[in-house]
């Protein structure tokens, strides 16, 4: 039995390279393992358009750790964030705002509606208290790409600054953080760069993070104190994640052998064409319109059957070796399936088989 497939947008399927690579025992006063971690954050920064305005700063934890860190550091106790909201890791990053106290307001959207820039430009106008804009890029509660670069040019030209939660984004849809004065950029090991979970990392405007001193209201996720530790010693702050690194840099090494953020985009849009022909095929339906989905986690209408359970839905699918993700909308019944990770088009056909025939086993597809 080979192991499961994840279509689920991190953790997800990484390679057999990958997994290989987190064999070595690393000590973290190594020269060695500091050069691993100088590499991977020279690299995420050059795939950012960072070089010259920016740096990294890695973070042990999960993807929202480095949200938490990006917003604590990044918004000064006197700013005021607003959230761009159609969907719950946006809901999450105003709920980071409120944690920190950090004056906080949001414009919410419905899941499948993007924020309008023209309304920004607006709510920008009207709240000159608003220093800072918070954006999810791709969200994943239903994988809508949210219209990044009109969204920075209003928000750069009402002189405010702009955090990106670029977590399910980053690595295969093009982001120039330079380009579109993005202030700080999210994301984590373990999503399109198809590395492991264990650290998140922050592409922060040089400039801005050297002003946050003292803005930090936490010791651990105080970024500047892990850039300047960084800087001197070369190594974390405290127990890095040794083998989730070295399995980043395994994963990045793959990344631009292959052709980097093109070749990765072009992947993931052919698993999601596929999978979309096969299942709408079947008589599936896409949640989104196409037009606004991103082709990295697709939300599908669970079937129209009165005794439709995901859980039966996924255990079946499950012991065929493949694993779902749940819809993550309150007023609807979906569920999702990821086109990220290392598969491509025989993965996605098997997948899709499993699913149309455990569906119409169970009944509930015609
Ligand atoms: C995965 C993800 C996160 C981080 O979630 P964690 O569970 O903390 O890794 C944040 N934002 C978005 C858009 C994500 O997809």
């Amino acid at each position: 039995m080979r192991e499961p497939i994840l279509l689920t947008p991190g953790p997800l399927t990484t390679s057999l390279a990958t997994k290989a690579a987190m064999l070595t025992d690393w000590g973290s006063w190594d020269s060695r393992f500091n050069q691993l971690t100088a590499s991977v954050c020279r690299d995420l920064l050059h795939i950012a358009g960072g070089a010259d305005s920016h740096v990294c700063v890695p973070l042990q934890g999960s993807g929202t750790f480095a949200v938490e860190a990006a917003v604590a550091n990044l918004v000064p106790p006197d700013g005021k964030l607003l959230v761009l909201v159609n969907g719950a890791y946006g809901k999450r990053m105003a709920q980071i705002a409120h944690y920190l106290r950090r004056d906080c307001t949001v414009y919410e959207t419905a899941d499948d509606t993007p924020p309008s820039a023209q309304t920004v430009a607006m709510l920008l106008q009207d709240d000159p208290a608003i220093s800072h804009v918070g954006l999810i890029h791709c969200e994943t509660s239903t994988g809508i790409l949210n219209p990044l670069a009109d969204i920075a040019a209003v928000v750069h030209a009402a002189g405010c600054k702009l955090i990106v939660d670029a977590m399910s984004s980053f690595g295969a849809l093009p982001i120039d953080v330079a380009a579109l004065h993005i202030d700080a950029l999210i994301a984590s090991s373990n999503k399109c760069l198809e590395g492991v979970p264990g650290m998140g990392f922050v592409i922060a405007n040089r400039n801005s993070l050297l002003q946050s001193r003292g803005n930090s209201h936490s010791l651990a996720l105080d970024l500047l104190a892990q850039y300047d530790y960084l800087q001197s010693t070369g190594q974390w702050r405290f127990t890095p994640p040794t083998h989730v690194l070295a399995a980043l840099r395994a994963a990045l090494d793959q990344y631009l052998a292959k052709g980097g953020q093109p070749a990765r985009l072009a992947r993931y849009a052919a698993n999601a064409a596929l999978l979309q022909q096969r299942l709408c095929a079947a008589g599936l339906q896409l949640f989104l319109p196409p037009g606004l989905q991103a082709p990295i986690i697709l939300t599908f209408h669970a079937p129209a059957h009165a005794d439709y359970q995901f859980k039966a839905f996924y255990e079946a699918v499950r012991e065929q070796g493949f694993v779902l993700y749940p819809g993550k909308l309150t007023s609807q019944e979906t569920f999702r399936v990821g086109c990220i990770g290392a598969i491509d088009a025989a993965e996605i056909e098997q997948a899709c088989h499993a699913i149309i025939t455990t569906l119409r086993q169970l009944g509930w597809l015609a």
